[in-house]
């Protein structure tokens, strides 16, 4: 049996739709003209989707363009009042959202620090309060809350929308993430890891926007990795691709919450950098660490290391050397397997860019291959604190205006 006429109208009607869409998304401000030219679709065609788009507030009209044959053209751009994406971003520390409308643009901001202990529910009800908040800045009704993105900085689970595991978080299990925010507001609501969600926003907006393929580095209480191609995200097969922390660099080195040993994340990731001088300093080193701690070990942290080594105290120049080399093997590891275009490191590696960069890129240069190096960019994150959050929001914007695919139906016998 073959697919019903009307049935064939509505696909193809979504499909010129959402191709419309995408373009005008894509050039800002475009002619009908225009887009007949960039979508090949027939000029009745676009002007009865442009019609529609119209009358739902998708689409404006812009002033007008060149003219053609005399002719003015009127430039259309996507409605901006016609609807807004929440992106959200926690953490131990805060909760950090923002409204973006359909052109990307950020039309409200709200963030909400949290208390020493932090538990689940404390948690939830910040990023509800935020959310809440960052509704009522936009002016606008919630009706036009077309759907959340969540950046989770733990394991999850995408398909079920779970979020899985926390390690900073104690009692963060199986919390249903997905279903808490879409009951709570009625959208829907996507949630992929933080380290993805800014990878995607270096892409738009960062140092990588005119990369192809990049891989974006994170270090912090963990370290992981983004990885593009195109404009895709890479994800694996059950989306744990980009665990760059638990590739081991030492034999027979320290257990990892992971259970394996040596993973790199023992040695680089910010509280790895902080024990390490402590332990040392128990040991009977001397350093400026301690007096920047106010005189208790138990105060220590990776800035406290930082602030040290930029006053060039040896031990805490001596830690940083040794983690710069750890991540530099295991990036270049990475580079060999996935051949970038540019690796972006987190802005925090940028702070201390002159102490821990450089050494990593010269392991760069001495371990990976060098038909992958000869013409590798490699940068810094130049996005502020939002960058996770806005990531999640242009998620959500590429679900918006995903093109539907054109599948072969499957065709029973007559
Ligand atoms: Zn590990």
């Amino acid at each position: 049996m073959l697919l019903e006429e009307e049935n064939q109208q509505t696909l193809t009607g979504r499909y010129y739709r959402a191709l419309v869409l995408t373009a005008v998304r894509q050039y800002h401000a475009i002619s009908r003209i225009q887009l007949r030219k960039v979508t090949g679709i027939r000029l009745a065609s676009i002007s009865k989707v442009v019609k529609d788009l119209l009358e739902e507030g998708l689409l404006e009209e812009a002033g007008s363009g060149e003219s053609v044959r005399g002719r003015k053209q009127i430039l259309l751009r996507l409605g901006s009042a016609s609807g807004f994406v929440i992106g959200v971003e926690f953490d131990v520390n805060r909760v950090i959202g923002l409204a973006v409308d359909l052109t990307s643009r950020v039309v409200s901001q709200s963030q909400k620090k949290l208390p020493q202990v932090v538990n689940r529910k404390r948690i939830l009800n910040a990023i509800q309060e935020v959310i809440c908040d960052i509704i009522k800045q936009t002016n606008q009704n919630q009706s036009k809350l077309i759907g959340i993105g969540v950046a989770d900085p733990g394991v999850i689970d995408i398909r079920k929308g779970i979020s899985v595991f926390s390690s900073t978080i104690s009692d963060w299990r199986d919390v249903p993430l997905r279903s808490i925010l879409e009951d709570a507001f009625g959208v829907p609501v996507m949630i992929e890891a933080n380290t993805r969600t800014k990878t995607l926003c270096e892409k738009r907006f960062g140092v990588g926007k005119e990369a192809k393929n990049l891989m974006f580095v994170e270090v912090g209480s963990g370290i992981g990795c983004g990885l593009m191609n195109g404009k895709e995200l890479y994800r694996g097969f059950t989306e744990s691709a980009g665990e760059l922390g638990h590739v081991r660099v030492l034999e027979n080195g320290p257990v990892c919450n992971c259970g394996s040993y040596g993973c790199l994340e023992t040695q680089a990731s910010l509280p790895a950098l902080a024990s390490q001088a402590v332990r040392a300093m128990k040991e009977g080193a001397v350093s400026r660490i301690l007096e920047l701690a106010g005189g208790e070990a138990d105060r220590v942290t990776a800035e406290h290391v930082f602030e040290a080594a930029r006053q060039g105290d040896k031990l805490a120049l001596g830690i940083l050397d040794k983690a710069a080399e750890y991540l530099g093997v295991a990036v270049a590891g990475a580079i060999n397997l996935f051949n970038p275009e540019m690796v972006i490191f987190d802005s925090k590696l940028g702070l201390v860019s002159e102490l821990m960069l450089e050494t990593v890129k010269r392991v760069i240069q001495r371990q990976a291959l060098a038909v992958a190096t000869r013409d590798l960019k490699i940068g810094v994150s130049t996005l502020g604190e939002e960058a996770g959050a806005l990531g999640a929001a242009v998620m959500v914007l590429d679900k918006v205006f995903e093109i539907p695919q054109r599948t072969v139906p499957e065709f029973v016998e007559v």
